[in-house]
């Protein structure tokens, strides 16, 4: 990209509330049930029904708003937003325009080349979700019909509008990638992109350098429900790259909403964007105005669990590495692994160190998740407790951690059945390391010239004449003892 233009990215993010029932009435809120099972004359956009506020809906937004550093006020108020698509059936949407429940909050993205950098939310707001659409055919253009399932009509959303304060994909990722951490702590959502569940459009604009107007009057570029991180970063950086091209021929860039194809990383056009105006917002007359006392607010404050920035630096006074405490971090069902873990290990690096490397590899392998692996945070434990008991070796670990996630049986039994055991009789491994070290004058030479190599191959003799079963730091210890001891005559 040329460097006469700086890059501006702002993030809307729906995210779906984990409510039992839906915003404004008592349908069920779940997804995946058969299509418009989920309704009701509410929901339905009926004439003469009335909305009633989900109480918990709004107990999970304020949540969501204080985790994320919001001020939320005391009072705010319900609007209606127009527009006329088939999956709105009131042909409004109930949203907050002017006074929405939250502002100025932030969410703090650490780039690897440098410092936290803060990124500005302006609002959180509370609305309901649409119904969805789905197109009979391959693809839209070429759609025979279309079909209407109104569940999620009216499931309870949080709209979170962060600041233009974005300067590149990367940090739209690292934004989204801490926002959806943030949130999976609180539990107040799914979070799952592929269904919906969590949704981003990302405002692109490119502002020439020198540029003194204001950033309101750059024209920019909606990217509308992409469904993955990845697909928000990739979609910015093929936008980025498609008005700066614009740009440098002379062209202007129209304001639209477009569209993200996954199989070509390109975006296209949808259609213009709407402004403000064209919604016709309204204030909602069938709901009365949110308000909440201070009191309250401070005891959802009260009750917020441990969020990211608290964990990372717990961990990393726990001596985790800041890299490995960043991976746990993001991931709360390995953090919550880990957690059960060390409060039956000591040893929190040796847990972490086998977390994410033998673990990590096997449930990924496997397509589990932290919570549903095959092997838990006590299975693993024992296998370390067998570890450290001196049962057996760190590589036979790995063997008889691998027949757990096979077998779903616990370390000790595994060990039993394939016969494994560590000698660390050091009577034993002694008479194998004299036997061994006859064997072989010369490596021995070679060592005491100072080859440090030279023991790792008398260390290998010794573990593949033992099978593998000697306990290694016995087997290197003694090898050094005998040989200083029988073989160094400069001594
Ligand atoms: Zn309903
Ligand atoms: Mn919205």
């Amino acid at each position: 990209m040329s460097r006469d233009y700086e890059v501006i990215v702002g993030l809307e993010v729906h995210v779906e509330l984990k409510t039992a029932t839906k915003l404004f009435c008592g349908c069920e809120a779940a997804f995946g049930a058969d299509p418009n099972s989920h309704t009701c004359p509410v929901c339905l956009g009926m004439p003469g029904v009335l909305p009633v506020l989900n109480r918990e809906a709004i107990h999970l937004a304020v949540r969501s708003a204080l985790a994320l550093n919001c001020e939320v006020r005391p009072f705010s108020k319900f609007d209606r937003k127009q527009y006329f698509y088939p999956d709105l059936p009131k042909a409004y949407q109930i949203s907050q325009f002017d006074e929405p429940l939250a502002e100025y909050g932030w969410v703090t993205i650490r780039p690897a080349s440098g410092e936290g950098r803060r990124i500005g939310i302006r609002r959180i707001h509370v609305e309901e979700d649409a119904g969805k659409l789905n197109h009979l055919g391959q693809r839209l253009g070429d759609a025979t019909g279309s079909l209407v399932d109104l569940n999620r009509a009216g499931v309870p959303l949080i709209e979170i509008v962060s600041e233009p304060d974005l300067r590149s994909a990367e940090e739209a990722r690292l934004y989204l990638t801490e926002l959806r951490a943030i949130l999976s702590y609180l539990d107040v959502s799914d979070l799952r992109m592929e269904e919906g569940s969590m949704r981003c459009d990302a405002n692109v604009s490119l502002r020439p350098v020198g540029y003194e107007g204001a950033l309101e009057d750059l024209s920019r570029v909606e990217i509308k429900n992409v469904n993955s991180i990845r697909n928000v970063q990739r979609g910015i950086e093929y936008e980025v790259e498609r008005q700066a091209e614009m740009l440098l021929r002379g062209e202007r860039i129209v304001k639209e909403t477009r569209g993200f194809d996954d199989a070509t990383g390109r975006t296209y056009s949808q259609r213009s964007k709407e402004e403000a105006n064209d919604y016709r917002y309204f204030p909602e007359p069938d709901l009365p105005p949110l308000v909440l006392s201070a009191e309250w607010i401070e005891s959802v404050r009260q009750a917020l669990p441990a969020l990211p920035d608290a964990i990372r630096e717990a961990l990393v006074s726990r001596g985790i590495p800041p890299k490995d405490a960043e991976v746990l971090v993001l991931d709360r069902e390995a953090y919550q692994y880990w957690l059960q873990a060390t409060e039956r290990f000591e040893d929190d690096r040796l847990v972490t160190n086998w977390m994410l490397s033998d673990v990590a590899r096997l449930i990924n392998a496997r397509g589990e998740s932290y919570a549903k692996a095959a092997v838990g945070p006590d299975g693993l434990v024992e296998l370390l407790e067998l570890i450290g008991s001196g049962k057996i070796s760190g590589r036979m670990a790995k063997e008889v951690l691998e027949a757990m996630f096979e077998t779903g049986k616990r370390a000790e039994e595994v060990v039993k059945e394939k016969g494994m055991s560590q000698i660390t009789d050091e009577g034993a491994i002694r008479s194998i390391v004299e036997e061994v070290l006859k064997q072989h004058p010369a490596v021995i030479q070679d060592y005491l010239s100072g080859k440090e190599k030279a023991l790792a191959f008398l260390v290998g003799q010794v573990m593949k004449q033992t099978r593998g079963q000697a306990k290694p730091d016995l087997v290197n210890q003694l090898l050094k003892d005998v040989i200083h001891h029988d073989y160094n005559t400069a001594q």
